[in-house]
């Protein structure tokens, strides 16, 4: 696995030893209740760093009144609670 942050090798290190910085997955609770909250606007997965996919989720709620979006969000975070969505966009396991 590589630092998020400054990205040397780190193994299974949790926190960096050249940066120090926090490279523990992210919440799967969370980034599952934003997108079925939220999905529309794609908020679970921007936290996740899923950009792009955050982004055509709001693209679809625009040019479908909400619906395409809303519906699209609220599979997406069951999958992401059901284990579907494994890594966050940095490739780190999300946390239980
Ligand atoms: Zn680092």
């Amino acid at each position: 696995m590589y630092c998020r942050e400054c990205g040397k090798e780190i193994g299974s290190l949790k926190i960096c030893p050249y940066c120090s910085a926090d490279n523990r997955g992210k919440s799967r609770l969370t980034a599952g209740l934003l997108q079925i909250l939220t999905g529309s606007l794609g908020l679970g997965r921007f936290y996740l760093g899923y950009n792009n996919i955050g982004t055509l989720q709001i693209v679809a709620t625009i040019f479908s009144c909400g619906i395409a979006g809303t519906v699209w969000g609220f599979i997406d975070g069951v999958m992401i609670l059901s284990g579907k969505v494994e890594k966050d966009a940095d490739g780190n396991e999300l946390l239980d």
